[in-house]
């Protein structure tokens, strides 16, 4: 099942083609994208992600988007859905046809079924590997045109860390630095347990700052946590009681291999997160 809106609210057929091939989404990469689960209906963390569109944006250089509009088109495709419970809702932003002065952005919002493999990975957790990102921490403030933490559609670096997982036998990856500063996974912010503290590396660093964390920490800390944003280094991530991969369709993922070695078992610590961040949207 799959329901496509345009940002005036029109329907159209998600199998058709709609994008011209001399779009600068296409031909470079040039735009934005977020990616929100909607269970039953409802859009989880909607206005942080619709924020999160307008500030990537803004480090492209794209016009501010038109969050109403935005939110009407997503609202369009959940009124249309009658596929499973939850969908991923991705919202994407082009800078519109190279080389038109009068080009005008071009955006949709696409609901599509939740991947299998991810279903399966928040059940089963996840083998991860440490690779390398060729950034400093530092990177992001002294060079802000490398774009670092903006969610730009450029995930090409992304998908082959991905691949370069399953080539040495694990499905994800955590993104480090040269000396051994952690980022955050392709698609994922990391988060540690340890002593009855969630961590998370700031987004300061030149790495997303993510909705689905965000929920966490809150949901963990009416449950009794503390929490803490602050640099982690690889060798942090083995001391702890859990490892975890946190985004938006994924949720909250367990590491349950890192680097080949298996991690402390976190099953009993990821339910009891995982009630928390559910507690976010309870219906009361
Ligand atoms: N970091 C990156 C690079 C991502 O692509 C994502 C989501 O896809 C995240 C972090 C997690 O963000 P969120 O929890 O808002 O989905």
């Amino acid at each position: 099942m799959r329901v496509l809106a345009f940002l005036d609210g029109t329907l159209a057929d998600p199998e058709a083609a709609h994008l011209r091939v001399d779009d600068l989404g296409l031909l470079r990469g040039d735009g934005v994208f977020e990616t929100i689960l909607v269970v039953d209906g409802r859009p989880r963390e909607l206005r942080p992600h619709l924020e999160r569109l307008a500030r990537s944006a803004a480090m492209l250089d794209l016009p501010e988007p038109d969050l109403a509009a935005w939110e009407r088109a997503a609202q369009v495709v959940i009124d249309n859905w009658s596929g499973p419970a939850e969908i991923a809702l991705k919202l994407v932003y082009t800078r519109g046809i190279d080389g038109d002065p009068e080009a005008k952005p071009f955006g949709f919002a696409l609901g599509v079924e939740i991947d299998e493999k991810v279903q399966r990975a928040r059940v089963e957790g996840v083998a991860a590997i440490t690779l390398e990102r060729g950034i400093e921490p530092d990177l992001a403030e002294r060079a802000p045109w490398l774009l670092l933490g903006a969610k730009s559609i450029s995930y090409g670096v992304n998908m082959a860390a991905l691949r370069e997982a399953g080539r040495r036998g694990a499905s994800d990856v955590i993104f480090t630095a040269a000396d051994g500063t952690v980022f955050e996974g392709p698609t994922s912010t990391v988060v540690l347990a340890r002593d009855k503290t969630l961590y998370t590396p700031p987004a300061t660093i030149g790495i997303l700052p993510g909705t689905t964390q965000a929920a966490l920490f809150r949901g963990a800390e009416r449950a009794g946590w503390s929490v803490k944003v602050e640099p982690l280094k690889v060798a942090d991530l083995t001391e702890g009681e859990g490892l975890f991969l946190a985004s938006s369709v994924r949720k909250l993922t367990r590491v349950h291999t890192l680097d080949g070695a298996v991690l402390t078992d976190s099953s009993a610590i990821h339910a009891e997160l995982a009630a928390a961040y559910e507690s976010e949207y309870a219906i009361s």
